[in-house]
């Protein structure tokens, strides 16, 4: 990533912190699909996400070292929905799986659902559980889906992540 480019991520994070309190630590939502997107075009998801937000993905065994202190922390975070899709997959990929679950697990609760929810309502639910424009939880969304951008775009403060990790989707509304 060219250094103008990083600079202009930087500032619009900084933007996010600013006006919508985002913390030190990133919380990134991930779905399947930008998950299995990443393995198959062999992408650097981790490496995307550290250069894009400027920070250090939590290594699944966190030791707290010197640049912990001095780096944010991006934490990748799963729905047990988007689980659902991996495993429901039919490019079904253990290695993925076994990787989806070292991130942080989100508890949506859908899996008392015979079926996953889709994405955009499983998204939906998590940023967004009372319908009044409020991502709550100050997630940062890693998903291609045009629909669940184009819903996540009607709430303030949702910075996205898109196109395989190359750029924040949008300056902060
Ligand atoms: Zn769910």
């Amino acid at each position: 990533m060219r250094g103008q480019r990083s600079k202009q991520y930087r500032k619009l994070m900084k933007q996010y912190e600013m006006l919508f309190g985002f913390r030190e630590d990133y919380q990134v939502l991930l779905d399947a699909e930008i998950i299995q997107d990443a393995a198959r075009f062999h992408m650097d998801l981790v490496g995307g996400l550290e250069r894009t937000l400027h920070g250090k993905v939590k290594p699944s065994t966190l030791i707290y070292s010197s640049w912990s202190i001095h780096r944010k922390l991006i934490f990748q975070v799963i729905t047990q929905c988007s689980i659902r899709h991996l495993y429901n997959s039919e490019h079904k990929n253990e290695a993925l799986i076994d990787q989806a679950k070292t991130y942080e697990r989100r508890r949506c609760n859908h899996h008392l659902l015979e079926e996953p929810l889709s994405t955009l309502e499983c998204l939906k639910s998590v940023v967004d559980s009372k319908d009044n424009l409020t991502n709550k939880h100050r997630y940062v969304i890693a998903c291609q889906d045009g629909r669940v951008r184009a819903h996540m775009r009607q709430i303030p403060g949702v910075p996205m992540v898109v196109s395989l990790i190359r750029h924040l989707d949008r300056e902060p509304a």
